[in-house]
């Protein structure tokens, strides 16, 4: 944590400005230019006239990921010789695109020479980080929001804003089915049942488990799905138990929390005879169902309902202690040792706090402690969360704009280049391994290393071929498909503005989150390689329209 809480926002200091830019940035961001950081921070300082500009340093053409930069050098220098005890910078992507290590000078280096970092357009400045409430924690694999949304801006000034509705989060009102009345092949919606399954559903997104909701249904005094098809049988008005009969199991929460039916999807012919010859049904392979989407009204929105399969999936990695209404219970891994992260209280005077702890170092199988504050995790994530949420809005926002028709032809032409640069790839190669019998013959390598990388050669070209194929299959898919319905990319707006992490969106978008024993997280994002694939095509558009 920055540590500097005694540094008023006004106390003179002397300053080096740090500017870079790389290839990675491309041409089109001509607002990253040296010349436009510099214009900029120089505004920031005529506006903070007690800091002082002592030095300025840059570096061109150097990588954001790579910190052995030789203007980035002589920050440090300027740094160690007492010289300069400010950085300021445009952007924190200007001081490194990787998070882990632009993490470590933000958190570590810089407060323990006592040196005030500033990154104007991020809005840091660690002399006002006075307590724990505004945590700035080194996340790795989060985009870089500021980037996004200049890309996204300037795409934004090119095309005429024709929002579509985007209704696909209309609410259903209704839930469960049974045979039309006019046709026994058509499903409608049930609205007693409808009003259970929904019940059923909104439950398990809560995070609690089936066994808890299957009690719950039955302290409710709620028919079981087979008891109230004979009342139904029976003309019965009622959906209620009145008797003993037969209960609500949590098999039974299961088979309707993992049935498509509720998406409005019809699977059939799971089972049948393998051949016309035989007469036994059989089990057909996942592959074999028929299935058809939007057969019959959804009461479940398919949003909802891909979120609720993996909330279930989850509770199946779930540690047993942990508790499943927590938002990220089942999520939190040791990134030492990869065992789950165990919650633990402990009670200090009359208050009782609650912390995270590795599950082997626990038990004693050999890993730290890796403990971490539950509160102040949960604030992490929510943190690197709402960045990703920003991101995802912004890119759907611009593509929204941009149409359908422009972003299939986007994301051909983002195809055209991967396959190029797949090509390039392995043409280095192939030339790589026949220079390889040169070596041989000139006595530069000898045959077991001959053959050593002959065969690793051999397999960079098979793998590189296999890679091919699948963009070029992409690709002639890619052309088929005239939908930009990324469903995906429409969770990320349900949750804007959260100022909460609760289990549902920690569900719909965290994968996992990795524990450091420094106190450093990492977090792997749902839709994240998605998101990266959009960011690039949208990159792409900004270079076109230049
Ligand atoms: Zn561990």
């Amino acid at each position: 944590m920055f540590n500097n809480s005694n540094v008023s926002t006004e106390t003179p200091c002397q300053a080096m400005a740090y500017y870079r830019l790389s290839k990675d940035d491309g041409n089109a961001h001509e607002s990253d230019s040296i010349q436009n950081q510099r214009k900029l921070i120089h505004a920031y300082l005529q506006n903070h006239p007690y800091m002082e500009l002592v030095d300025e340093a840059y570096d061109d053409g150097y990588t954001g990921t790579n910190y052995d930069r030789p203007g980035f050098r002589s920050v440090l220098e300027a740094i160690n010789a007492g010289r300069v005890n400010c950085v300021i910078v445009k952007d924190l992507s200007r001081l490194g695109r990787e998070y882990i290590e632009t993490g470590k000078y933000l958190e570590m280096i810089f407060p323990s020479l006592g040196v005030r970092f500033i990154a104007i357009n991020d809005d840091v400045d660690s002399s006002r980080h006075t307590s724990g409430d505004d945590i700035i924690i080194p996340i790795k694999n989060i985009m870089n929001e500021s980037y996004c949304r200049e890309l996204s801006k300037k795409l934004r000034r090119q095309f005429r804003i024709q929002r579509g509705n985007g209704e696909f989060l209309g609410a259903f009102a209704s839930f469960g089915y049974c045979k039309s009345p006019d046709d026994k092949h058509k499903l409608v919606i049930d609205d007693f049942a409808a009003e259970v399954v929904r019940g059923i559903f909104s439950l398990k997104l809560k995070g609690y488990s089936i066994e808890d909701i299957a009690a719950y249904l039955n302290n409710q005094k709620l028919l079981s799905p087979a008891e109230y098809k004979k009342s139904q049988g029976l003309r019965y008005q009622s959906g209620f138990q009145s008797s003993q009969q037969s209960k609500w199991s949590p098999n039974a929460v299961r088979r309707i929390l993992e049935n498509p039916l509720y998406a409005g999807t019809l699977v059939q012919g799971k089972r049948g005879t393998p051949h016309y010859k035989l007469k036994q049904m059989r089990e057909r392979q996942p592959e074999d169902w028929v299935t058809v989407e939007g057969n019959h009204p959804a009461v479940i929105d398919k949003l909802t309902f891909d979120l609720v399969q993996k909330l279930l999936q989850r509770d199946t990695r779930k540690s047993k202690s942990c508790d499943t209404v927590l938002p990220l219970c089942g999520v939190v891994f040791c990134a030492d040792c990869g065992r789950p992260l165990l919650r633990r209280s402990v009670t200090r005077g009359k208050r009782k706090f609650f912390y995270y702890i590795c599950s082997g170092y626990k038990k004693g199988l050999g890993c730290t402690s890796h403990s971490f504050e539950q509160g102040r995790l949960e604030m992490a994530v929510l943190h690197a969360l709402s960045h990703q949420i920003h991101v995802a809005v912004e890119i759907q926002a611009v593509l929204q704009e941009i149409g359908v028709d422009d972003i299939n032809a986007l994301r051909v032409k983002r195809l055209d280049i991967m396959i190029a640069q797949k090509n390039t790839e392995l043409d280095g190669y192939r030339d790589f391994r026949m220079k390889l019998y040169e070596a041989l013959g000139d006595d530069l390598i000898n045959k077991e290393e001959y053959d050593i990388m002959r065969a690793k050669y051999t397999q960079l070209i098979e793998e590189g071929t296999q890679a091919l194929v699948e963009l070029k299959k992409r690709r002639s898919e890619e052309l088929k498909n005239q939908s930009a319905d990324d469903l995906w990319l429409q969770q990320f707006s349900r949750y804007q503005g959260a100022t909460a992490l609760n289990r549902e969106m920690v569900a719909a978008l965290i994968d996992k989150v990795y524990v450091y024993e420094d106190k450093r997280i990492k977090i792997d994002f749902n839709y994240r390689d998605e998101l990266a694939y959009y960011l690039e095509i949208l990159q792409e558009k900004a270079e076109e329209v230049v």
